[in-house]
């Protein structure tokens, strides 16, 4: 037996980096509209003693424009206290000595508070973006897991449980907004095709102990298996931290997670060199399939897609979330002050004006976390010779230095 229905302006579905970074650019920017946020499992507590996969074990470089953005939302002083500050950022070809050196000193445009970005570990973002939310109007409901979406004059109306053969729930919402990530189960309901491209790469993740601390250099390394981020962490418990990204190919993957820690060490201290120092420690690999999807519609009557169901892209270049968070923004600001009745026709012109005002920072930001593994992956001579050409080129021509450190802050537009 079905409860009463529920109502709101807006229903997100999946409380994960994406949906929970949505829900609290609403309610600071449209405090007007009733939002409720749909999230499977239990959400994290200040405590992070519950991990969604958003907030694993990974790390995620937060760029300046970012931080901007949750400077706005008053999220910079409880990030600011479990990241790291990216100062400069090295990218190098393993093999050659030659590498280009970005650094906030000489792009102050391009800086948030003195630095590129900053660097936070998922299970710290995760307890401090639910945190917040529990301080605003929006009404999370988890764990709540969406069943089936119907849309019709009223907008969408969501089944869902909060578990197995628990009692059916309803709520009908103006806007859907799917958050509910990588091959979204609500996005094949809804019939929106996605389309996507798969590296045959995995991303191989983890914590690496340094020798000597990082001086908050982000490095992005093209290996002969593939290319690597080394990302400043905090330190804890004494000892200087970075997070390890390591795009490689499923038998270098395996291969690579059978060794003993000491042999694995070794292993990938050869892969990046010595640029960081010595690596004392590392903590377990966790790998991650490596894709770049793009739905066919990221907005429709009724319906708003965001985070990894809209797009998800190579996770070398540090785009995915940065670009989800404009997203995210580009949304918040085009229902500002609106409460859109359903399926009328300004909630239309709203979304299609949201849609076209994003279509351009996507398409770049895609294109840049596309390209830039695609060329330093190759071995192809005539490649790794552009590749060369292209880090003189960031060493030498400034216009080049100055687009790459805008995209890669997240001032892209
Ligand atoms: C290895 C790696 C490193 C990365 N590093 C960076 C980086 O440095 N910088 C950067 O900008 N980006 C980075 N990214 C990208 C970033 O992680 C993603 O942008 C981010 O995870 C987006 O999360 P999401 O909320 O869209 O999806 P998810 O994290 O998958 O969240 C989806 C949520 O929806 C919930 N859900 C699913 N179905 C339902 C349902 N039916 N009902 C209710 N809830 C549901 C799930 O439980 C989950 O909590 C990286 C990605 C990878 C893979």
């Amino acid at each position: 037996m079905s409860e009463p229905l529920e109502r709101a302006d807006v229903a997100i579905v999946g409380g994960g980096m994406a949906g929970a970074s949505l829900a609290l650019m609403l309610a600071h920017f449209c405090p007007q509209l009733r939002v409720v946020l749909l999230e499977q499992r239990a959400l994290p507590d200040a405590a992070a003693s519950v991990l969604l996969p958003s907030f694993d074990t990974r790390a995620t470089a937060i760029a300046a424009g970012s931080l901007q953005l949750f400077q706005q939302l008053g999220l910079w002083p409880a990030l600011r206290a479990y990241s790291a500050p990216i100062q400069r950022i090295q990218v190098s070809d393993r093999g050659q000595a030659f590498g280009a050196c970005l650094s906030a000193g000489e792009q102050p445009w391009a800086c948030f508070e003195g630095m590129l970005g900053a660097v936070i570990e998922n299970a710290a973002l995760g307890p401090i973006l639910h945190t917040a939310l529990a301080d605003t109007p929006v009404k999370p409901i988890a764990p709540a897991q969406v069943t089936t979406v119907r849309m019709g004059a009223e907008g969408a109306t969501l089944h869902w449980r909060a578990g197995e053969g628990g009692a059916e729930h309803r709520l009908t919402a103006g806007l859907l907004v799917v958050a509910d990530g990588v091959d979204s189960p609500l996005c094949r309901q809804l019939g929106i095709e996605i389309d996507t491209v798969k590296y045959q790469q995995q991303a191989l993740v983890t914590t690496v102990g340094l020798q000597r601390h990082h001086r908050g250099v982000a490095f992005e390394r093209f290996t002969a298996a593939g290319p690597m981020a080394l990302l400043p962490l905090p330190q804890r418990d004494g000892l200087y931290r970075a997070a390890l990204v390591w795009a490689c190919g499923q038998e270098d993957a395996e291969a690579l997670s059978a060794l003993p820690e000491r042999e694995r060490l070794q292993q990938v201290q050869r892969a990046f060199g010595w640029r960081a120092g010595r690596f004392v420690r590392m903590g377990s690999l966790q790998a991650y399939p490596l894709s770049l999807s793009l739905a066919r519609e990221q907005w429709r009557r009724n319906v708003a897609l965001i985070g990894n169901c809209a797009h998800f892209l190579h996770p070398v270049a540090g785009q995915g979330f940065n670009l989800t968070l404009r997203d995210c923004y580009g949304l918040a600001q085009a229902m500002a002050g609106e409460r859109p009745a359903q399926g009328s026709s300004s909630q239309l012109e709203m979304l299609a004006a949201y849609g076209r005002g994003r279509r351009l920072d996507q398409r770049l930001t895609i294109g840049f976390s596309h390209r830039i593994p695609a060329l330093f992956t190759a071995s192809n001579p005539l490649l790794r010779s552009v590749r060369q050409m292209g880090m003189l080129g960031l060493t030498l021509v400034p216009p080049l230095r100055t687009e790459f450190v805008r995209q890669a802050a997240g001032f892209g537009l």
